[in-house]
């Protein structure tokens, strides 16, 4: 069993600092089931890969009838897939041998542990139970390039066809700790080998591990019951657990920082304008389907409907909070058939692929990017741009410029304390032509709410036509 893991970067034997291995060595780490050797094939200045070997003991995995069992007989307990399949073996030797690197821990290279790196991960052999289509539906939404090879079964007979068992490379810009969590959890829901028994600990270690990706993934109700061998009881006190993390995350900051945040604003009820703003872009723009991704309650989602045209209306957000707020505003119980039949509200997150987004004329995302990680927005970027690229994308955003004329903001503070950051309008500009050029969209920036000749609109507003069409 093997699993590669490069790292290309200005000093890329950093890697060995990241790994607490030194490049130069050959490491072994004992194992409950066998023995794992960490060493380095290439370790240049800029290109660096560790290698993770298991080898697996398959008596020793019999005497402890932790083999497979299954219909063919004694002999699949000696011979089997086992240690050459990727599978929760693996996951047990990246935390042994890693366990410093998946806690995103590195005492001599601290700041680089909490950077997203260029990475790379190969393994050789990943069994794909249910189709080697899961695979990619499950590290697609986490940002990864991902592809999966096939092999022949056996190279001497090609008419066999090709095996069960897939090369995988993720290709991707992670932090090392979470590349390697992602891998922990998720080699051992493809193997999905239900020969382990799990006790109530895995649920404790698949939250920690699944720390803020679990929760927002597409498909995390089958990672977690396939984590937890399809123990029913496990899986839905995990699932109940991780929608707690949900809300809590943007939310518990958010309440509080909406109320600061509107009564601030409120004095030229800029939330208003903005939405005023975006329904003149959709108009402009002839737009029939549209997704109001981060909807919050629902303000928008309500104005949308109103809209004859818009034969088509999403809104989504990541917290199942805001999305009940929204579900009572709409009053979706006693709705008109024919506007119930037009609208969906979702529970999504703008960090992964979604092929919900997919397909609409526009999205538009009202004051959202302020609220993720910077170094997360190339994710959002992805997801918007790259994977469900509509027609037309409509962003706004703050002008941190014009803080200074909010009398009760203190000085340098942002607008909402779940606020990540705040751009002034060169910087808004800057990412947007960036993001244009990248993914051939047009982008087009105005100011939204009453304009201040020094420190700019309180709000400010990019419209993104994809091609050449708003030439
Ligand atoms: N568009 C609304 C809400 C803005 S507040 C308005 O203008 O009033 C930001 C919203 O973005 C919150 O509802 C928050 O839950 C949501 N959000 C934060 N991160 C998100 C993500 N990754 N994906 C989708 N929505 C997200």
């Amino acid at each position: 069993m093997l699993l590669t893991l490069t790292y290309r970067g200005a000093t890329a034997t950093d890697l060995g600092f990241l790994l607490h291995k030194h490049p130069e060595r050959v490491h072994e780490i004992a194992l409950p089931h066998g023995i794992a050797h960490v060493f380095f094939p290439e370790a240049s200045e800029e290109v660096c890969t560790a290698a993770l070997l298991v080898e697996l003991d398959p008596i020793g995995l019999v005497r402890d009838r932790r083999g497979p069992e299954g219909e063919s007989g004694a002999l699949s307990q000696y011979v089997n897939d086992r240690p050459y399949a990727a599978s929760s073996f693996l996951a047990v030797a990246i935390t042994r041998a890693f366990g410093t690197a998946l806690s995103g821990r590195s005492k001599e290279r601290a700041a680089l542990a909490e950077s997203a790196l260029e990475l790379e991960a190969r393994i050789p052999a990943l069994p794909c139970r249910g189709g080697t289509e899961l695979a990619r539906r499950l590290f697609l939404p986490l940002g990864y390039d991902v592809t999966l090879d096939e092999a022949p079964l056996d190279p001497a007979f090609p008419a066999w066809g090709t095996g069960p068992y897939r090369a995988l490379t993720l290709r991707g810009r992670v932090r090392l700790s979470e590349l390697l969590a992602h891998l922990v959890v998720l080699v051992p829901v493809l193997d999905d080998d239900k020969h382990y028994w799990v006790g109530d600990d895995e649920i404790e270690k698949l939250l920690r591990r699944g720390e803020g990706w679990l929760a927002g993934h597409p498909d995390k109700e089958l990672i977690t019951s396939r984590y937890l061998r399809h123990q029913r009881r496990l899986t839905r006190r995990a699932l109940e657990r991780l929608e707690q993390e949900e809300t809590r995350d943007p939310d518990e900051a958010s309440t509080a920082g909406d109320r600061e945040e509107q009564s601030l604003e409120r004095a030229q009820s800029l939330q208003g304008l903005r939405m005023r703003a975006v329904l003149e872009v959709l108009a402009q723009h002839e737009v029939t389907s549209v997704a109001d991704a981060g909807c919050g309650e629902g303000r928008l989602v309500k104005l949308l409907l109103d809209e004859p045209r818009h034969t088509r209306v999403i809104g989504m957000d990541v917290s199942p909070v805001s999305l009940e707020r929204a579900d009572k505003r709409l009053d979706l119980l006693s709705m008109p058939p024919a506007r119930r039949a037009r609208l969906s509200l979702v529970q999504g997150s703008l960090m992964y692929r979604d092929a919900r987004l997919e397909g609409l004329d526009a999205i538009v995302c009202v004051e959202v990017i302020e609220h993720l990680d910077l170094d997360r927005l190339p994710f959002f970027e992805a997801s918007l741009f790259a994977a469900a690229r509509p027609r037309v994308i409509v962003i706004t955003t703050p002008n941190v410029e014009h803080n200074v004329r909010f009398a009760t903001l203190a000085p340098g503070a942002l607008r909402h304390r779940d606020h990540r950051f705040e751009w002034t309008r060169a910087q808004f500009a800057a990412w947007a032509a960036r993001v244009a050029d990248a993914h051939g969209y047009l982008a087009t920036i105005s100011l939204v709410g009453p304009d201040d000749p020094e420190v700019g609109a309180p709000t400010q507003l990019a419209v993104f036509v994809r091609g050449t069409e708003g030439a």
